[in-house]
């Protein structure tokens, strides 16, 4: 029998809508790319919606269906278009902005974007590939200042478009299953694959985290968000802070510990996101030099890398402030499990009550986890049997966008990770290692593969294997183990990095370098990628 509820769609207009309506004064503050403040309510957010909708629709003439590209920082305009864009049933695709050039040609073009929204200090990096972009109609120009020029053809600037554009518009039905948001994720092989989120999935993401459990936000909150919305939409922050009627900061490009730490200070922030090696940066900058007035900050949300312990631990001693780790993927929109201290955990001393808020933590409701050992069978929950962690839920992907990759779901419909863990007795998963073939350096991925194969076209070259080792700073970076062509014809760690340069971008290229008699391969002559990393944690490979 069916149940006789209405059919109420969930989505991301949905949001905007009830934003509007129960906290419309709350506030989105912006620190700007050219320092300055700007402030406005969750009122006139939903008005600029509504004129952006306007042209989009009209001066644009965007579709249902359609793509539209978004290459910028977090401020209110990037807000906007999380919210104008799937609004009238386009999907709003944000553009990570720190891949390489050809990294970034390949996403365009794959996912066909029609209009990209970019903002003009990010003009330079999209004016190198334009000529490569095959379905790129326009570029809207966003925070430009006066003088401002650029190459692009076929260009306008934000507000222009916006300018006379009517504040009344009457949102489409959408069916809640249409799709509102893409990402590209790191493949293991190289090429970037994207992540289509529907309307539901990520009204259901954004409602469920904002739970005392998860992400803890209220509208009593004021909510840093670090995390770039061109970084799995910010962790879908700017959907769960208009549900909570928390108040929005958003940073732009001030990402240094100085301006942040600055920002904190000035917006009297309670709560945050963010990768570790931002929280390090800020954590170490408050010790040189530590505020004179204790911060507003309760706790920052840490995901993306594993969360320190001595990190977690330093901050809270010296300023108070609660670390809480999060896992998350792109394919997972990107939250999936948080790590919370429980009254029964009340009475057990600071070093174990570290050790389980140092683990990975409990799945969201919506969200379920299991652990597959490597001959197949599901592992108990004991916190020591190891094995691939698999999840499904209600914003976990089914698919990539335009190919299956039908090798990263099992065949009774879980989605594989990639990440190596254990879970315990109650319900906490650690990751204890990786099986897919990447680093992750301050955030953003490299591929190991992608490396090898282009230090392995030098002609001094025979082989190269690249492995992550842990970095204080950084999480991890990548070592180059090389085999040389000729033992006698040396190729210098600078020569190594200026050849790598042509292809990849700064953070990408690596500053370890040793050089190996040979690579030590698997039974089936693979690279052995796990014998190397014991190598280099045994010492044996300096
Ligand atoms: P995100 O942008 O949220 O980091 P990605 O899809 O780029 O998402 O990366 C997901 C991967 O990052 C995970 O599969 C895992 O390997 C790693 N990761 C994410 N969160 C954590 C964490 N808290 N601890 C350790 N590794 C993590």
């Amino acid at each position: 029998m069916e149940g006789l509820m209405m059919d109420y769609p969930l989505t991301t207009t949905t949001i905007l809508e009830y934003g509007n309506r129960a906290f419309h004064h709350k506030r989105v503050i912006s620190h700007l790319p050219d320092g300055t403040r700007h402030e406005y309510s969750f009122g006139d957010l939903y008005r600029r919606c509504k004129q952006l909708a306007n042209a989009l629709a009209n001066t644009l003439g965007i579709e249902p269906g359609d793509m539209v590209g978004t290459f910028a920082w977090n401020h209110y305009q990037h807000l906007e278009l999380y919210y104008g864009i799937p609004g009238i049933g386009a999907v709003c695709h944000t553009i990570n902005i720190r891949l390489s050039p050809q990294q970034t040609e390949f996403i365009i073009n794959h996912s066909e974007d029609k209009v990209i929204f970019v903002d003009a200090t990010l003009v330079p990096l999209l004016e190198k590939i334009a000529p490569q972009l095959e379905t790129v109609e326009k570029y809207i120009i966003v925070n430009a200042a006066s003088g401002f020029q650029t190459t692009l053809s076929n260009t306008m600037h934000y507000e222009a478009l916006l300018e006379n554009q009517s504040e009344d518009f009457t949102w489409p039905q959408l069916d809640e299953n249409e799709a509102c948001g893409m990402c590209y994720t790191s493949g293991t092989t190289g090429l970037p694959k994207g992540v289509l989120y529907s309307h539901r999935s990520t009204y259901l993401h954004a409602s469920t985290i904002l739970s005392p459990n998860a992400a803890n936000c209220s509208n009593q909150d004021v909510m840093l968000l670090i995390v770039p919305q061109f970084h799995v939409m910010a962790w879908g922050f700017p959907y769960m802070c208009v549900l909570a009627g928390a108040d929005m900061v958003m940073p732009s490009l001030h990402l240094q510990p100085e301006a942040l730490i600055r920002i904190l200070q000035e917006e009297k922030v309670t709560k945050a996101n963010g990768v570790p090696t931002i929280w390090l940066g800020v954590y170490e900058a408050m010790k040189k030099n530590p505020p004179k007035e204790r911060l507003a900050l309760e706790e920052y949300l840490v995901g993306g890398s594993a969360l320190p312990a001595s990190l977690i631990e330093g901050f809270e001693r010296d300023f108070g402030i609660r670390g809480v780790q999060a896992w998350g993927m792109t394919e997972t929109s990107p939250l999936g499990t948080v790590a919370r201290i429980q009254p029964k955990h009340a009475s057990m001393n600071q070093k174990e009550q570290l050790t389980i808020r140092a683990k990975q933590g409990i799945e969201f409701p919506g969200i379920e986890m299991r652990i597959v050992k490597d001959d197949g069978t599901i592992a108990p929950r004991d916190g020591k049997t190891m094995g691939e962690l698999q999840v499904k839920g209600a914003w976990v992907l089914r698919s990539y966008f335009k190919t299956m990759n039908k090798e990263q779901f099992t065949e009774d419909g879980w989605f594989k990770t990639g990440d190596v863990s254990t879970i315990d007795m109650d319900g906490y998963m650690h990751i204890t290692d990786r099986t897919k073939d990447l680093i992750k350096s301050g955030g953003e991925w490299i591929s190991s593969v992608a490396l090898e194969s282009a230090l392995m076209s030098h002609p001094k070259i025979r082989e190269a294997a690249v492995i992550a080792i842990p970095d204080d700073t950084w999480s991890e970076r990548p070592l180059a183990c090389i085999v040389l062509t000729n033992e006698n014809e040396k190729v210098s760690k600078e020569e190594m990095m200026e050849f790598l340069s042509r292809d990849f971008v700064k953070y990408q290229i690596p500053e370890h370098y040793v050089f190996i008699a040979q690579v030590p391969r698997t039974s089936v002559g693979k690279f052995d990628k796990k014998e190397i990393r014991r190598l280099y944690a045994e010492g044996k490979l300096a």
